[in-house]
């Protein structure tokens, strides 16, 4: 990531020093990423590593098939753990952890009084468990207490979205505070890196799109509808509008696009709908921190774009890009949106979380 800063203007305070963090399910596509995006961290390092019984007790770079760029030396001479908090003791864990396996392990983490920052789809339904997009809904970080006081533990679980919800609903933020929103289709093209690695076999997908993924498109029905819920006492409620969702698998590396008509409840020009999600600053709690794009939302103005080849890593992969706003024939306006699914969609989108975490004063600032 390119844009840390060390200022924070959240009404929190950033750590004098650097504090140490877990990358749980660390040897995996995701757990790569957040190695590679919390290197240079200005306040986080990484502590350990853990993953599953094949990985523990080998070194990181024995244990992990490294997919792009280079492994920090320190952390390529870290030995993995298992993924248990007796083995690991980082009060910030990330979790990459294979969904199959995720629910229990990250739950025996908040029962140990740990900060879980997870990927996975396990807890982000519960509803008191924050779906968090910081510069969405900060706020839901309330619903915590509600958490600790039923779960009966001093941790926490607080989640980032699939990774197509998470670019959907960016764009669909400063649409909805603007005009309200009523009812949503969406169709994704998501890119290989999504399903992990090894993932799709390259003689399923190359030259090839596979319109199925297997529960993706009730997890962005439900999930979209929750991140831009509100705090309704101990639980989130999910926004009233409906949403229909269509998943494609295709033959792109990193980047997932999504092609949106959005019915509206207030009358509102594509024009206007591109003023709005120009304008839109997001929560004022994510302001200044590290991984908080300068730009959450671009919008393009080419008739050809976004496209994930050109526009991925915009802001360092967290910014998700906006074009081909114009009237929808059925509902009222259409648009594409592309982001990174792995940075934004993933660590990048977790790592802010639990920056978020140590603003808001969860976590104590070392
Ligand atoms: P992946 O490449 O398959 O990696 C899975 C990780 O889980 C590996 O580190 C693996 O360790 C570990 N693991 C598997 N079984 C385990 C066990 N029994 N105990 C402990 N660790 C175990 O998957 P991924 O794409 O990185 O995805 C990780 C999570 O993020 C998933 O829940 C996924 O749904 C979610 N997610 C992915 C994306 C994306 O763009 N890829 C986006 C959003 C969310 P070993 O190497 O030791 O087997």
């Amino acid at each position: 990531m390119t844009q840390h800063s060390t200022m924070n203007n959240a009404g929190g305070s950033a750590p004098r020093a650097r504090i140490p963090v877990a990358v749980l399910g660390a040897t995996g596509a995701v757990g790569q990423t957040f190695i590679r995006l919390l290197r240079d961290h200005p306040w986080f390092r990484v502590a350990e590593v853990a993953a599953s019984e094949r990985s523990a007790g080998r070194s990181y770079v024995d244990a992990t098939h490294w997919l792009e760029g280079t492994i920090p030396d320190d952390v390529a001479a870290m030995r993995v753990t298992e993924c248990s908090p007796d083995a690991v003791r980082s009060a910030i864990v990330f979790s990459a952890l294979d969904s199959s396996v995720a629910g229990p392990i990250e739950t025996a983490f908040a029962r140990a009084g740990r900060f879980v920052c997870s990927n996975a789809k396990n807890h982000r339904m519960e509803p008191d468990v924050p779906l968090l997009i910081p510069e969405i809904n900060a706020p839901h970080l309330a619903v915590i207490a509600a958490q600790r006081e039923r779960c009966g533990w001093s941790g926490a679980l607080v989640t980032n979205a699939n990774c197509s919800s998470t670019v959907a609903a960016l764009a669909l933020a400063p649409i909805h505070e603007a005009f309200g929103i009523t009812k949503i289709f969406v169709a994704t093209m998501q890119a290989v890196s999504g399903a992990g690695y090894p993932g799709v076999s390259s003689l399923d997908i190359m030259g090839n799109v596979i319109p199925f993924i297997s529960d993706e498109e009730p997890k962005i029905q439900a999930e979209i509808a929750k991140l831009l819920g509100a705090v309704d006492g101990a639980s989130i409620r999910s926004a009233d509008f409906r949403v229909t969702a269509h998943a494609n698998r295709v033959p792109v590396e990193h980047g997932h696009t999504v092609c949106m008509s959005i019915g509206l409840a207030s009358p509102a020009t594509p024009q206007d709908v591109s003023t709005a999600i120009t304008d839109w600053k997001g929560c004022a709690e994510a302001v200044g921190l590290p991984s908080r794009p300068n730009e959450p939302l671009h919008v393009t103005t080419s008739r050809d774009r976004p496209q994930p080849r050109r526009d991925v890593q915009l802001g360092g992969g967290m910014t998700v890009s906006v074009g081909r706003i114009r009237p929808d024939e059925l509902l009222d306006v259409k648009l594409v949106a592309m982001g990174s699914n792995t940075i934004r969609g993933a660590a990048g989108g977790a790592v802010m979380n639990a920056e978020l975490l140590v603003t808001q004063g969860y976590v104590p600032a070392a």
